[in-house]
């Protein structure tokens, strides 16, 4: 296709944006990616927060989180750091910590680390327990756990009052059709583009929960980020069906550009609200006292897991 005209100033364009059916010029696309996440935060989150953290990964998703949403949150005079969660991965922790806090320093944003270690285990310790049927659940399902655990607790522990983080679109379409097909109607509630905290639950944000992958990397390119260049050397590969359904609905969304963005909109704004979840009476942890459905917690049971095989092989 040949190179457009920006629509907004006209000048020489860079970006095609096929949602937008519009050409962009490097400045004016960064302006309506922002908009867009702005438009997100307006309708989704209530006024009234006072500490953010930003989870960022160093991926391009969390990244680009971490560049728009600043401008916001400096905008509305709100207190926020970025969080960067050591899992103990070795090489990739340092790494993606490295990348977090050049970005970060670019923003004049402080970088806070919640380290697993301090927690008496790694991630290592994990992979090499599941690799030798010591622990019998994927890996990365364990991390997801581990990761959402340190976020909640290391905000609440820090009087944070709102965590976000960069789940992007591409993955809440794939999550959204695999739940539907295994019958985890309710699991979708966790799509919320923002749910609110009580107690020692910290409220939890998705602000670009409508960007698709593709934009956050055009967005990280456009600003210049620099963002962790290979994969967690643990990662197993994501569920199959995961994947093939996104990938099925992006293929989709080229011949109808924004058919994912409109997909996920009705499922956040009509399916969500008409599922009844069951009650799920949170308890709370015997062990550590954060939220839970299973007494321990998981994270607890896995620590303790952990630690008795570890202390066995010794
Ligand atoms: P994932 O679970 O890898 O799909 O990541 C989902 C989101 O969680 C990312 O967009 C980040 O906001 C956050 N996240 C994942 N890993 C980390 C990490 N090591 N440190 C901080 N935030 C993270
Ligand atoms: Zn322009
Ligand atoms: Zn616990």
């Amino acid at each position: 296709m040949p190179r457009g005209k920006c629509r907004v100033c006209g000048r020489e364009a860079e970006y095609w944006v096929p949602w937008a059916n519009a050409w962009f010029c490097h400045d004016h696309f960064i302006e309506y990616y922002d908009k867009r996440v702005r438009r997100v935060w307006e309708k989704y989150f209530p006024r009234g927060h006072r500490k953010v953290l930003v989870a960022v990964s160093g991926g391009k998703d969390s990244v680009a989180l971490l560049y728009s949403i600043s401008k916001l949150l400096g905008d509305s005079g709100l207190y926020y750091h970025a969080l960067f969660i050591d899992l103990g991965i070795p090489g990739y922790s340092r790494e993606s910590l490295r990348i977090v806090e050049k970005n970060a320093g670019r923003l004049d944003i402080e970088v806070e680390v919640a380290r697993l270690s301090d927690y008496g285990f790694t991630m290592e310790d994990v992979y090499r327990l599941v690799r030798a049927r010591r622990i019998r659940r994927p890996v990365c399902s364990i991390c997801g756990m581990v990761k959402r655990y340190l976020m909640n607790r290391y905000a609440y522990e820090h009087g944070y009052d709102l965590v976000l983080t960069g789940h992007n679109l591409d993955d809440m379409i794939g999550f959204t059709l695999s739940s539907i097909v295994s019958g985890r109607i309710e699991d979708l509630v966790k799509l919320k583009p923002y749910v609110e905290g009580s107690g020692n639950l910290v409220a939890r944000g998705k602000p670009i929960l409508f960007m698709y992958g593709v934009e956050n990397k055009w967005y990280v390119e456009a600003v210049d980020a620099e963002i962790v260049g290979g994969q967690c050397p643990f990662r197993a590969g994501e569920s199959s069906i995961n994947v093939e359904l996104r990938d099925a609905v992006l293929a989709a969304d080229k011949k109808h550009p924004g058919l994912a963005i409109l997909m996920a909109r009705n499922i956040v704004d009509k399916l969500i609200p008409r599922i009844r979840a069951p009650e799920k009476k949170l308890k709370s942890c015997s062990v550590c006292g954060y939220p839970s459905s299973t007494d321990p917690c998981g994270f607890c049971r896995l620590r303790e897991r952990v630690s008795a095989l570890l202390s066995s092989q010794e």
